[in-house]
């Protein structure tokens, strides 16, 4: 992909979702949401992500940007089935 990564330090709903590339830097146990034990909540095994695979991903909450596959952010929702 040739899409830019999203900037937690200059990209706008990055900073209003606390959107992070790691996700061990954020507080997760803070903002948990069900479905997984918080330190497993990451963009990977989120309903939002677009793909099934890469260490950068499109994410539906980010258009036309990329992800961290173990990013996070509040908005994370455990992927459906
Ligand atoms: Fe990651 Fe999900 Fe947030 Fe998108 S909505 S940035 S996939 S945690």
């Amino acid at each position: 992909e040739d899409l830019p990564h999203v900037d937690p330090a200059t990209d706008a709903t990055a900073q209003a979702l606390k959107y992070v590339n790691d996700a061990a830097q954020a507080d997760r146990a803070t903002n948990a949401r069900p479905g997984l034990p918080p330190d497993q909540q990451r963009c990977a095994v989120c309903q939002f992500v677009l793909a099934e695979t890469g260490a950068w991903r499109p994410c539906s909450l980010f258009p036309g940007k990329l992800v961290n596959e173990n990013g996070w952010c509040t908005s994370w929702t455990m992927k459906a089935g």
